[in-house]
């Protein structure tokens, strides 16, 4: 029985990712009411909507809410927001280009909306998250690689083909010795990323030999998650991985600053969970980096979107923009 009040409108929520595909009936607040997922792994991308198109139908049915479903989002990697394909090269089972928002309006009748996860991240805060009431903000997601989503004058940015606040691969000199997987050098996402952090730490601890506890950890215990937790616990090296991976996410903030004058730069994803050890440093370097003009202006936060489950409602959000 349902023992909490549900607010409409409802959205269905999908995260496409490469092992899972995760669905979930989601309220106005950003409440989900149900979830569900199964392996994308799937013998054709007409199996997986197939699929994916009986599970929605069964959990709209189950929870009696046919009828009430204003939109579905999928947040889906390389995505195009504009044709509502997935057009990049991915880790998925299929060859692009893969038509998502045909196959799925095709099968349930309900408007879909497709973007990437760095911009279901963003229209999720403004919906539901810190980023309530403004209009004017950017998310920078930090996981396996780092995104951009960027709301200005509360829409948001998607440019001509919806590929547009890709800030994970803008380069910077404190990067300049970093090779990305995009094949440039010199990326953000080739210190912000998880990769990123852990590969500070290898040269930290190379460069000298400081005593850390992340020296006890083989090279597959070496996470980003597993430096935090060491920096949380006081390793001294550890802190530093984090003191120069928020320096670098403020030069890059206080440049980003100047494209879209933010009331607010958020982060999201597995690395935003090192939260202070990695918004001061942020804040600091920002403050001496940035012109004039947008000094003190902007404020800095960790999603308050729920970890787990934060893509999924990030997708549920898309319809509602
Ligand atoms: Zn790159």
């Amino acid at each position: 029985m349902q023992t909490r009040p549900l607010y409409p409108p409802f959205t269905v929520g999908v995260d496409l990712g490469g092992t899972n595909t995760v669905y979930a009936i989601v309220d106005k607040t950003g409440y989900i009411i149900d979830k569900a997922s199964f392996p994308t792994e799937t013998p054709s991308v007409d199996v997986w909507a197939d699929m994916l198109a009986d599970g929605i139908s069964a959990m709209i049915d189950r929870h009696s809410l046919q009828g009430d479903i204003v939109g579905i989002g999928i947040g889906a990697p390389s995505a195009n927001a504009t044709t509502g394909s997935i057009e990049g090269a991915t880790n998925l089972p299929w060859p692009p280009p893969v038509p998502l928002a045909n196959l799925m309006e095709a099968r349930l009748g309900l408007p879909v909306k497709v973007n990437n996860d760095a911009n279901a991240a963003a229209i999720g805060e403004k919906a539901y998250g810190v980023a309530a009431g403004m209009n004017n903000f950017i998310v920078l997601t930090l996981g396996t690689g780092v995104g951009g989503g960027v709301i200005c004058n509360g829409h948001l940015l998607s440019g001509a083909r919806g590929f547009a606040g890709e800030l994970g691969h803008i380069t910077f000199p404190f990067a300049a010795d970093r090779m990305c997987g995009c094949g440039r050098k010199g990326c953000l996402e080739t210190v912000a990323s998880a990769r990123g952090v852990v590969e500070t730490a290898r040269r930290l601890m190379a460069d000298s030999d400081r005593p850390s506890s992340l020296r006890n950890l083989t090279a597959e215990q070496l996470t980003s998650k597993a430096i935090a937790e060491a920096a949380e616990a006081g390793d001294a090296l550890a802190k530093e991985v984090f003191e120069f991976t928020g320096e670098c996410l403020g030069k890059a903030a206080a440049e980003f600053a100047a494209f879209t004058d933010p009331e607010a730069i958020i982060l999201f994803g597995g690395v935003a969970k090192a939260g202070d050890l990695l918004v001061e440093p942020m804040r600091e370097a920002f403050g001496k980096q940035t012109l004039h003009l947008y000094r003190d202006r902007v404020r800095f936060m960790i999603s308050a979107l729920e970890g787990a489950n934060a893509a999924l409602i990030g997708a549920a959000s898309l319809p509602l923009l």
